[in-house]
């Protein structure tokens, strides 16, 4: 099968989170298994840079409303994955985040950034493409390529078919109505059953409206997505598309996050060494200035600091989680009030929480393997990743019961298969609760260590989920 995949970040060149690994990783897979998956991406700096000799191969014009003429120039990264990047000077070439402006706010033409990419990859899945190769099924990501089903479904002669695939209901895409005609698309979109949505313009709705299937991040927040309390105002809609509606969850990069290999790590460390996970904590403790206990148990954090992470819930019984006694490192960075927060309260108990804002892949590394329990209390989480990093890297993670937290993380309450602890209400009670019982947990060496080798022994390679993949894509085209 020819798909494309088409995406708005791409690890390791440019990534804010789960959305950048899964495009880092997924094609790839697919890959591998025999299909031919190209990835259409912006020509960020980033990627100019690492792909100097990208040639052009392709100007799609004509694309309607206030979209240019860009440049379609083509790439192969390292593992053999045909790269489409798509420039159009300053639209893409600016430095940072890919959405925000040095102010932390969106860039204000957001709408014709990922309008533009959007409509490349309709571009590239209909008759109107200059290209010799034509793909099958054209692979959306979040908003920021949910409107390309919109415009195969307004625009194009003979198009492909096409998959949504919901990174994170949250980021909506939402724009004004001015925006309709800026973006080439006909007057009869503006509707409930269009790009319409409560008065804006949605790319996640167009997407869901338009896609020929949609798909999420992990079978329960499929679920969840579904209903009132969950589906951030678009329950209906997917509750109408249920049948179209599966959840994959992620895989993560095996070679990129394994700690008999893993580049950043001072000691390396597998299940049948797990002592040495012992001199990464001690590094890791000296690194970021706590004492070097190994006693003590050390709780980590590596995430985007904001509500739907459940980081205040943490914050508000961090005090309680010190005195138990234990240890606590963060890295994150986002919402400023959590920012200030957790860096007061590590300024007032130095020795015992250390926090670093910003984002540090290595760190982030380093944090997995030195950590001895990962704290993950989020409200929602369609897949999460670092439970998963975390249950390989013999870290043992508390989590929410909730997205794919709930279908990757067994409560130790289960003694033949637990790997870390689950705890239910999004209350900083039920957190310290679950904390108490993996501290406890922790003071106890035989049950710890069977507990890290249940989690190291999971399989998160990509190779299951591909395999899902393909079925639904198989099933797309029947
Ligand atoms: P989300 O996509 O909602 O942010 P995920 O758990 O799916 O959450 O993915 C987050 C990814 O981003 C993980 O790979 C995580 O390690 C990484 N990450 C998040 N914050 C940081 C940070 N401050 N420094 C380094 N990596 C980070």
């Amino acid at each position: 099968m020819k798909v494309l995949f088409a995406t708005s970040e791409m690890a390791p060149w440019v990534k804010t989170g789960g959305l950048g690994d899964v495009s880092g990783a997924l094609p790839a897979a697919l890959r591998s298994i025999g299909h031919d998956v190209r990835v259409l991406v912006p020509a960020y700096p980033a990627l100019l840079q690492a792909f100097p000799g990208a040639t052009e191969i392709a100007r799609p014009h004509w694309l309607g409303g206030l979209l240019p003429t860009p440049s379609l120039r083509q790439a192969l990264t390292p593992d053999g994955t045909p790269l489409l990047l798509l420039d159009y000077g300053h639209y893409y070439d600016r430095p940072g985040n890919p959405y925000l402006g040095p102010e932390g706010r969106d860039w204000l033409d957001n709408h014709l950034r990922f309008g533009l990419l959007s409509r490349v990859a309709a571009w590239l899945g209909s008759e109107a493409s200059t290209l010799n190769w034509m793909p099958d099924i054209i692979h959306c990501n979040d908003w920021q390529t949910g409107m390309a089903p919109a415009y195969l479904a307004y625009r194009a002669e003979r198009p492909a078919k096409s998959l949504l695939t919901v990174h994170n209901l949250a980021f909506q895409g939402l724009f004004d109505h001015a925006s309709l005609f800026e973006l080439g698309l006909p007057d009869a979109a503006w509707s409930m059953h269009g790009v319409e949505y409560h008065g804006y313009l949605s790319f996640l709705k167009a997407g869901l409206q338009h896609a020929t299937a949609i798909s999420t991040v992990s079978p329960t927040y499929a679920r969840e997505i579904q209903t009132d309390a969950e589906g951030m105002g678009l329950a209906g809609l997917l509750r109408h598309r249920a049948s179209d509606l599966t959840g994959i969850l992620n895989g993560i990069d095996t070679r990129d996050w394994d700690p008999l290999r893993d580049r950043h790590l001072p000691r390396h460390y597998g299940p049948r060494r797990i002592d040495d996970k012992a001199i990464n904590k001690a590094r890791l403790q000296e690194e970021v200035g706590l004492e070097v206990r190994a006693d003590l148990p050390l709780l980590a954090v590596v995430s985007r600091l904001t509500e739907q992470k459940g980081l205040d819930l943490f914050l508000a019984i961090a005090q309680k989680t010190i005195d138990l006694p234990a240890q606590i490192v963060v890295l994150g960075s986002g919402a400023h009030a959590l920012e200030h927060g957790w860096s007061a309260f590590a300024h007032r108990h130095p020795g015992r929480c250390a926090v670093r804002i910003g984002f540090d892949e290595g760190f982030a590394h380093r944090i997995e393997a030195g950590a001895d329990i990962f704290v993950m209390p989020s409200r929602f989480e369609p897949c999460g990743l670092n439970q998963m990093y975390s249950l390989r890297y013999g870290t043992p993670p508390v989590v929410r019961a909730t997205g794919g937290l709930a279908d990757t993380v067994i409560d130790a309450a289960d003694e033949r298969h637990g790997n870390g602890f689950v705890f239910g209400p999004p209350t900083a009670e039920a957190l310290l609760d679950a904390l108490r019982r993996a501290v406890a947990a922790f003071r106890d060496p035989v049950l710890w260590r069977k507990l890290q080798k249940h989690g190291m022994a999971r399989d998160s390679s990509w190779a299951e989920s591909a395999g899902h993949y393909i079925a639904l894509y198989k099933k797309l085209l029947d």
